[in-house]
């Protein structure tokens, strides 16, 4: 049987591109398409643009802060129009990055819309293609549950995108997105509620990591709604949205940032004609090395439903390219220890075990925790506290886990999790020398364990 390609990416986002690559890379021919934006999620409605709009928004405690220092100015205006044009810009930059680490690697690029026509053969534009190998990439989108008035609600991909920034917004959810865009909306001076459905922020990370952050976010201002639901929302004569919560409260607003959760984008791509199944959640079924249930189609990245995180579908990609043209170099991914952080304002940093799975898991753990003032906030009225969280285990001494909340948490956990990874045992935390003055250091004079439980 002849093929055109030995790999068809369906997707060019952060794990198709990085599995087209490194295919090609070794010597595949290899396609792939792209319907809507080169980089895909992250690049163009995810981690990059949400980083450079936390960036804006923690400049207005930065601006708070500098007159302590002695630095002084008008009172600073935001303009929300310019953060966003500047924004559109370094994202057309990287798309470009993107055509050409495609181009100059030898793989063929096809931008519109792919779909499965049998398991070997994928159509775009109008032409069919055969390929030995296909690699389904497509992603995730965000869901909004039904509930009248949800066409008058935006997500994540239209927010990116506003002309204006609402006076007020209510951001439904209490996962990653909504907690870092209710930081952002807050940050550059909108009026912001949060509403979750649940007793707390943050569902499955570190209690102690969940109760901080709830708190700084209080002290900033924000508005956190527990136990609540939406019900219905409503357009007013004034343009303004009313907002009806299931116990029958009604919030005005001006805009409505659902949250909750993300689908993967299996739209239209032709799966029935394959014997592609789906998992009970509506994923891709895959198996230890990414091959769905039917043998010429691979799967990888939000598609697939696992840790929807670009650095884990990155590690797919490369995994499934060694895999199919490189088996010598074949090194399964390994989903133990994956560091992540949260960018809310402060962010959160966090590798390996809570100490609630930690416990569950029948370990007897100690409980290493300190809270402080970050000393770049000594002159200011700021009240923000930083927290830092060891979960060992007392019999091997093994650092479980590791948390943060406060300034810059993913880079100094970064670090961290290389330890962890090693199996660091709290001595070797101790008998490292600390870098002074950090917040970092803390990591490594944390000498009293808390009372046990
Ligand atoms: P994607 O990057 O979504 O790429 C899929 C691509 O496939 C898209 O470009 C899509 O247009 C294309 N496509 C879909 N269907 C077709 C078709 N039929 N034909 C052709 N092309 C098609 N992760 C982090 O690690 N850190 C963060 O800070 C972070 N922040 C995020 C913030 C937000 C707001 C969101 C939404 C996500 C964030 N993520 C973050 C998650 C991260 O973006 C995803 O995990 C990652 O992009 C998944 O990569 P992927 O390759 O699976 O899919
Ligand atoms: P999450 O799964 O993180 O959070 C979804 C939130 O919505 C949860 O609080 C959930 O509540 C709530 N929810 C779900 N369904 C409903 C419903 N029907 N009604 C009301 N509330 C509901 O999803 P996100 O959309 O925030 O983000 C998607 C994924 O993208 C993340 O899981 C993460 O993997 C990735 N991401 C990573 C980022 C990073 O690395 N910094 C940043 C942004 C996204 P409950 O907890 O009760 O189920």
């Amino acid at each position: 049987m002849s093929f055109d390609f030995d790999l068809f990416v369906i997707g060019a986002g952060s794990g198709g591109v990085r599995a087209a690559r490194f295919a090609a890379g070794f010597g595949a021919r290899v396609a792939v398409a792209e319907s809507r934006y080169l980089g895909g999620t992250c690049v163009n409605v995810g981690c990059v643009p949400k980083k450079l709009l936390v960036y804006s928004a923690h400049f207005s405690e930065d601006f708070d802060q500098a007159s302590g220092f002695g630095w002084t100015t008008e009172k600073p205006k935001f303009d929300w129009a310019t953060l966003i044009t500047n924004k559109d810009r370094e994202i057309h930059r990287l798309n470009e990055v993107y055509r050409s680490l495609l181009a100059n690697s030898g793989v063929t690029l096809m931008e519109g819309h792919a779909r499965l026509i049998d398991p070997h053969t994928v159509e775009i534009n109008g032409q069919q293609f055969r390929a030995a190998n296909i690699l389904v990439a497509t992603g995730g989108w965000p869901h909004v549950p039904e509930i009248p008035g949800k066409e008058l609600a935006i997500t994540s991909n239209e927010a990116f995108f506003l002309k204006e920034l609402p006076r007020r917004v209510l951001v439904v959810g209490g996962g990653y997105i909504a907690v870092e865009f209710a930081s952002i909306f807050h940050g550059v001076g909108a009026e912001t509620t949060l509403v979750y459905r649940g007793e707390k922020i943050l569902r499955g990370f570190d209690e102690s990591v969940r109760q901080h952050l709830h708190e700084e976010l209080t002290k900033k201002g924000l508005t956190l709604e527990y136990n609540a639901d939406i019900a219905r929302i409503d357009k007013q004569a004034d343009g303004s949205l009313q907002v009806t919560l299931k116990d029958g409260r009604k919030i005005a607003t001006d805009c409505v940032f659902y949250a909750t959760g993300r689908r993967p984008m299996l739209d239209n791509l032709g799966l029935e004609n394959t014997a592609v199944s789906l998992d009970e959640k509506g994923f891709i079924k895959v198996d230890d090395e990414y091959r769905t249930t039917e043998p010429s189609i691979l799967a990888l990245g939000d598609v697939i439903g696992r840790v929807q995180l670009t650095p884990v579908a990155l590690a797919e990609g490369m995994a499934v390219a060694r895999r199919l043209f490189r088996p010598e170099e074949y090194r399964p991914v390994d989903y133990k220890m994956i560091p992540t952080a949260v960018f809310s304002l402060p962010n959160i940093g966090t590798v390996g075990l809570s100490e609630e799975e930690a416990r569950n898991a029948g370990h007897h753990v100690a409980i290493f925790e300190s809270r402080f003032r970050p000393m770049k906030l000594s002159f200011s009225a700021s009240e923000e506290k930083t927290l830092m969280k060891l979960i060992v285990d007392i019999e091997t001494d093994k650092v479980l886990g590791c948390h943060m909340v406060g300034p810059e948490a993913g880079e100094i956990i970064q670090g961290i999790a290389v330890a962890l990874k090693a199996g660091a045992t709290k001595r070797i935390f101790d008998d490292t020398i600390g870098i002074h003055p950090t917040s970092a250091e803390e990591f490594v004079t944390l000498r009293t364990p808390l009372p046990e439980k």
